[in-house]
């Protein structure tokens, strides 16, 4: 899992209070300044520059906000992994649980075949259960993630411990 613990650069991102008793971790603050967007982008630009990635999948919705710059940075086309009933075209789709309920994401049939190497943008990792809903749609389309990448971590918890975050590293170990 892509996650900068310790960025070489420093970037202004905020925690926000949408209700009482729950922090936001807020990356439109970062927006408002373009030399650390630039940054950030940047950054995984340099990391995944030699990892011949050919597809970079985006999270909706702020993974569309970071994915898009990193494609066209990369030379690799942009997937985004949409919400359900967004798409307009034949999707398969991932389920996954959160706190209450379950969410999906559904990503276009053909969009990306058995020869593509991927990378997962979202802009923050928590329980890492979205990142990994995400991997098994891409795996079953035939890709091969190679890593995925977020602005930020929340360590407490945990998310790269799952299962399948570890698979992904042990991926990236091999190659
Ligand atoms: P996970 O599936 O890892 O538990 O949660 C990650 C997903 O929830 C990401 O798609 C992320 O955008 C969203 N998310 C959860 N909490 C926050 C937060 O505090 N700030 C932001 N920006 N996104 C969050």
């Amino acid at each position: 899992i892509g996650v900068f613990k310790e960025s070489p650069k420093s970037f202004a991102l905020f925690q926000i209070s949408p209700k009482p008793g729950i922090l936001f971790q807020d990356i439109t603050t970062l927006l408002l300044d373009p030399k650390a967007f630039q940054d950030s982008i940047d950054i995984f630009v340099e990391r995944f520059k030699d990892k011949k990635i050919t597809v970079v999948a985006g999270i909706e919705a702020r993974g569309f906000i970071f994915g898009p710059s990193i494609a066209l940075a990369l030379g690799a086309k942009f997937v985004p992994l949409r919400k359900p009933k967004k798409l307009p075209g034949e999707v398969i789709f991932e389920e996954y649980m959160l706190e209450y309920g379950t969410d999906r994401l559904e990503m276009h049939v053909g969009a990306v075949q058995e020869v593509d190497r991927a990378l997962v943008v979202d802009d923050l990792i928590a329980t890492g259960g979205t990142l990994c809903a995400a991997i098994k749609l891409l795996e079953r389309a035939g890709a091969e993630v190679v890593e995925c990448a977020c602005i930020i971590e929340i360590p407490e918890l945990k998310g790269r411990a799952n299962p399948i975050a570890e698979k992904v590293r042990s991926n990236v170990k091999r190659q």
